[in-house]
């Protein structure tokens, strides 16, 4: 479905992604691990179209994207820091991209609730986001992300302020989810237990490049070398 080749973003002069070559099959979901600054979100926002390469290319379906905007991938992100609508309500959040899709009201009520209870907030849509606090707001963007089903959902994140209880619950359903909508997901993680209890795939990077892809089991059992095994938490 998605692949990128040698695709590379430079930030005054030091490549942020440096020749990053990643392919994505239709229904796989991918887990991207790496430390701060190792280029994970640049990565998704360059999927998204919201960060223009320096070289390289990403295809969809073996489409190159270069000329194709922002609003027309068939992709969803869920921002690392949720960026949610302040003057909507939940629902007006949640149904947010499914209003743009032309969705027909019914419709998108009775998916928005579904969404809602799902992440945990059942009965939520008529509060203020503003009053939210930063757990409940990560979970309406999730939700805003879910609703409108697209081909390749990447998540920056997203369960990044949540505690672990609710972490362990959302990873099985979300897991669940994904395999019931046959939705693709590119993920992006610091927590290598969220990583491995979701994905099928999971891709190390280190300063823009991935270090190591594959089975959480392939990646557990063998690490390509010192960098992932540390990053991992062996000795040596
Ligand atoms: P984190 O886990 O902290 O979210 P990350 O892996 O998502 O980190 P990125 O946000 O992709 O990291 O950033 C990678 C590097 O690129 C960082 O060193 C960051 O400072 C730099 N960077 C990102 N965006 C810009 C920008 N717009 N201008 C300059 N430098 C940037
Ligand atoms: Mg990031």
């Amino acid at each position: 479905l998605l692949s990128l080749e040698t695709a590379t973003v430079r930030f005054g002069g030091r490549a942020v992604l440096d020749g990053v070559g990643l392919a994505v099959a239709e229904h796989e979901i991918v887990c991207v691990l790496g430390p701060s600054g190792s280029g994970k979100s640049t990565l998704l926002r360059a999927v998204a179209g919201l960060q223009p390469l320096d070289a390289g290319r990403v295809l969809l379906d073996g489409r190159d994207q270069a000329a194709v905007p922002v609003h027309r991938r068939e992709v969803g992100l869920m921002f690392q820091d949720h960026q949610l609508f302040p003057q909507r309500d939940v629902a007006g959040n949640v149904g947010f991209g499914l209003r743009m899709h032309g969705t027909a009201k019914d419709e998108r009520v009775a998916r928005v609730a579904e969404l809602l209870d799902l992440v945990g907030l059942p009965g939520a849509g008529g509060r203020s986001v503003a009053a939210l606090s930063g757990g409940e707001q990560q979970r309406v963007a999730l939700a805003r992300a879910l609703a409108p089903r697209p081909r390749l959902l990447m998540l920056d994140e997203p369960l990044g302020q949540l505690d672990r209880t609710l972490r362990e619950r959302l990873v099985v359903e979300l897991r669940e989810l994904f395999g019931r909508l046959g939705t693709t997901v590119l993920a992006v993680t610091h927590d290598q237990g969220e990583a491995f209890a979701l994905a099928d795939r999971v891709v190390v990077m280190r300063d823009g490049r991935i270090a190591q892809s594959g089975t959480p089991l392939e990646v557990w059992q063998r690490p390509a070398d010192a960098f992932v095994a540390r990053f991992l938490g062996f000795e040596n």
